[in-house]
């Protein structure tokens, strides 16, 4: 079994630029190539789990992602890294295009992007974390049992807490929540667990 640092895209591996399929205008938050460093080499796998409804809303194709996708990889690759895998939804309730609208398993914050990467990496998912940056993405992580780090930084507006959608931890940065989970690894080691 593996473990995962699932990771938000929009406002948390990357400067939220709303709707954007312009791979030159993709920044990585700071840190975040250290960060994501220092999470691999602990053993954790890394995969990106991100909304994409301007497919459905039809601002841009589906095939428009990749060359984002690309580029986070290439700006990551600078510091030594790289993500194993990145899912995303396409679908939006109402969504423009047919294909697409949809009320389905995938959008945050339901869970079915960690549920496919789970059968498909054989994650143990409460070994597992998700990192976002605001509250759809902790109850996507949350609702599969893994541990939840909310990067509080003004994304989230609307802090409409229901059962599900509490992080486990809140920090100010990606750097913050790489240094929360490579703690909490390094406490079960000396059998402290959380
Ligand atoms: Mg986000
Ligand atoms: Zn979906």
């Amino acid at each position: 079994m593996n473990k995962a640092v699932f990771i938000d895209k929009d406002g948390t591996l990357i400067k939220d630029v709303p709707y954007n399929a312009d791979p030159h205008k993709v920044v990585l938050e700071p840190g975040a190539g250290v960060a994501l460093a220092a999470l691999q080499a602990a053993g954790f796998m890394l995969i990106m789990v991100t909304n994409q409804s301007g497919v459905a809303h039809g601002y841009f194709q589906e095939e428009d992602l990749l060359p984002v996708f690309d580029r986070i990889q290439e700006l990551l690759g600078e510091a030594g890294v790289q993500l194993d895998a990145v899912y995303y939804c396409p679908h939006h309730p109402a969504g423009k295009t047919e294909r697409y609208r949809q009320s389905c398993i995938c959008r945050k914050p339901r869970p079915g992007m960690l549920l496919h990467a789970a059968r498909d990496h054989h994650l143990h998912l409460h070994q597992s974390w998700m990192i976002g940056d605001i509250l759809h993405d902790m109850e996507a992580g949350n609702r599969v049992g893994c541990r939840t780090i909310l990067i509080d930084n003004g994304h989230e507006t609307q802090w409409d807490f229901n059962a599900f959608n509490t992080p486990d931890f809140r920090v100010p940065s990606l750097t913050a929540a790489a240094d929360t989970i490579l703690e909490s690894a390094q406490n079960k080691a000396y059998g402290n667990f959380l």
